[in-house]
């Protein structure tokens, strides 16, 4: 309160000048009564408080920022009765990988580049340059979301996860690191989430390496007069400063 009002009288009058003054005690002094009993109803529950003004500093700020996501993420996933749905992307991701802000903190992404590291997070997410992300978040985009392994003359084929994961045409190469630690794969029952399981990790990091799976160059290619919004890759930060400038797009 008191730097409220002090606040609110400099900003009003540029003429004001206030000292402060130490007193020993309230005997005699009319004003420190006054002050005495405004401290008192403000410290009241009950009475009419004035609103504080937020002097709230800008790295606290952008620490709040950082830290009630994260915070959020773990109340969801600690808490029993708020599961992550299986309609979200990040439900396959989210049966082994916990929420941190610092990739470092998991030893599989310690020595990763931050280009892989942003398509790994566009993947454990489903939020990324893929036909399956576009049709759901970006109706409005009227390009085909359709993957560019099939022909012009074929039936479109929605361009999902699951489809650049498991059967794309185009990474068969860079899939042998997947089907290597999961021969049952291409099984009609197996599980994404089987993916992000700690030893499996290396593997699909090793078949982003090798593939252009989840980069705006493999993205379902957009009208000439369209404007397509970068997906949102940021869920887990992946700021890494002492690692070279991006030479893929990371959203
Ligand atoms: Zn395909």
């Amino acid at each position: 309160m008191f730097r409220t009002n002090i606040h609110a009288i400099m900003t009003a009058r540029s003429d004001v000048f206030i000292d402060l003054e130490w007193t020993p005690g309230h005997g005699g002094t009319h004003m420190m009564k006054v002050a005495d009993l405004a401290a008192k109803n403000a410290a009241n529950p009950k009475s009419k408080r004035a609103p504080l003004l937020s002097f709230t500093s800008k790295s606290s700020a952008v620490q709040d920022i950082n830290t009630a996501p994260r915070t959020r993420w773990r109340l969801h996933l600690d808490n029993p009765n708020h599961e992550i749905p299986e309609t979200s992307g990040f439900y396959p991701a989210s049966q082994y990988i916990r929420p941190v802000l610092r990739p470092t903190h998991h030893p599989h992404f310690k020595d990763l580049d931050r280009a892989t590291f942003s398509r790994f997070v566009q993947c454990a997410t489903n939020h990324g340059y893929i036909g399956e992300y576009f049709s759901k978040f970006v109706p409005s985009r009227r390009s085909s979301n359709s993957c560019s392994c099939v022909l012009s003359s074929d039936q479109p084929l929605l361009q999902t996860r699951d489809h650049v994961l498991r059967s794309c045409v185009q990474f068969e190469r860079a899939r042998e690191h997947l089907e290597k630690v999961c021969p049952s794969l291409h099984h009609p029952t197996f599980s994404l989430a089987r993916l992000f399981s700690p030893s499996a990790i290396p593997a699909l990091v090793s078949f982003l390496k090798e593939s252009a799976a989840f980069s705006k160059s493999h993205a379902p290619p957009l009208q000439e007069d369209e404007w397509m919004p970068p997906p949102q890759d940021e869920t887990v930060s992946n700021r890494r400063p002492s690692q070279p400038k991006d030479p893929t797009p990371s959203g």
